[in-house]
């Protein structure tokens, strides 16, 4: 059998892409930030391009490669550059293709990061910024102006959980001659592919699920050749290159991706129907619950729902904090994606510097609770939130 015809999950577990003349086992790690020529010629032409090596690793490394490409089987990519961050990826993935005068669209329900880099800092580089509200999608054809380059989506959104149409926005996007790119952080590619359902550009946190135990931070943007290469050369020199240690553990933790996904969307999914029927909840939210607005969308473009389940207290902002206080097992931190399940509540850590209006207008609620399901047995994840429920109700 030819490693092409190999399934995305043997490709990433079987397919060699960076050794030593040993042959190892285990893909060994390459700490190393340059690399040498046997003579002058050689030297030459490397660095002329004629001939493929590897230079530096602000460039390229063995390590790197080996994530890139694994990453590439997985999103069924052309390319990829991968990143220190999902910030940096998203940061690259955007100024790569904008420049002075230019328009972004993003949809306004974006990580809190993304966020404030599209809002604060792009006009201040004399690029426009609007976003869609995606309980409105007819907004989007309405804010392309002849300037857009670009629309950017978080789909399933953070924290809320919003799902948007790929394909749909794809259409318009191309029908406009603008380019899609989509941040697939909570989905990753074992549940959506959204180059396969039209979009340009993919970018990922490989700090959250991809990584899947909390230990590394990292990034990457997946698309055709020639978009890759204008990110690579902005990396080259911009310098947020990822580090070869961070590549190899997360080459590492690919290995195990499929299995992980299925088994943190069983549990989430399983936890979701158990919290709908708590009467303390007013409302419980999975994008593979019947009840999800975009339950449809949800059906159509993802293999499962995701490790995310968010849920709104009826006692609000405090019934939230006190919410936190009674959990006895899952963590508070603001990771998501790890083994351990984790809770937080937005309104009063990571989206509290927002007015309440703001707050309201990307669907996060006073009492909004979001859980990054683990690997833990459900049913001891169910028992501790059901224990806080009941402690932070009075
Ligand atoms: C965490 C996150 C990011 C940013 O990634 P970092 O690795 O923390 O820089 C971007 N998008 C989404 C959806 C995220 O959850």
């Amino acid at each position: 059998m030819r490693e092409d015809n190999f399934h995305p999950e043997t490709r990433v577990i079987r397919t060699r892409y960076a050794s030593t003349d040993a042959r190892e086992h285990s893909v060994p790690l390459f700490l190393t930030s340059s690399f040498c020529y046997p003579d002058a010629e050689t030297m030459r032409a490397v660095f002329a391009d004629e001939q493929e090596a590897y230079i530096y690793s602000r460039f390229s490394n063995p390590n790197v490669d080996e994530f890139v490409q694994r990453m590439c089987a997985l999103e069924e990519a052309e390319d990829g550059f991968a990143t220190a961050s999902g910030m940096s990826a998203v940061f690259a993935s955007v100024m790569a293709f904008l420049k002075q005068g230019d328009h972004l669209l993003s949809s306004a329900a974006i990580f809190g990061s993304t966020h404030t880099l599209f809002a604060k800092y792009l006009p201040k580089w004399g690029i426009g910024y609007d976003e869609f509200d995606i309980r409105h999608p007819e907004q989007i054809e309405r804010l392309i102006r002849p300037q857009t380059r670009m629309i950017f989506l978080e789909t399933p959104s953070n924290p809320g959980l919003d799902i948007i149409d790929i394909e749909r926005a794809a259409e318009i996007a191309h029908a406009h001659g603008i380019l899609l790119n989509v941040d697939n952080c909570f989905a990753t590619p074992v549940l959506q592919k959204p180059l396969l359902h039209g979009a340009d550009l993919v970018v990922h946190s490989a700090t959250k699920w991809i990584d899947g135990q909390g230990r590394v931070l990292g990034g990457v943007v997946l698309g055709k050749k020639a978009l890759i290469q204008e990110i690579y050369l902005l990396c080259r020199t911009m310098g947020p290159s990822l580090s070869p240690f961070n590549a190899w553990m997360l080459s590492r933790s690919l290995e195990t991706l499929h299995l992980r996904m299925q088994q943190h969307s069983a549990n989430a999914l399983e936890l979701a129907r158990r919290l709908q029927a708590h009467p303390a909840l007013k409302e419980v939210r999975y994008p593979f619950l019947e009840t999800h607005p975009h339950y449809a969308i949800a059906r159509k473009q993802m293999k499962a729902g995701g490790g995310i389940v968010c849920f709104e207290l009826k006692g609000g902002l405090a019934q939230g904090r006190r919410f936190l206080d009674a959990l006895r097992m899952l963590s508070l931190t603001a990771n998501l994606g790890d083994t351990r399940s984790i809770a937080s509540h937005p309104a009063s850590t990571t989206h509290a510097k927002l007015t309440e209006e703001e707050r309201l207008a990307v669907g996060i609620t006073p009492g909004l609770i979001r859980i990054s399901v683990g690997l833990e047995h459900v049913d001891d994840i169910y028992a501790d939130i059901e224990q806080a429920l009941q402690k932070s109700a009075d």
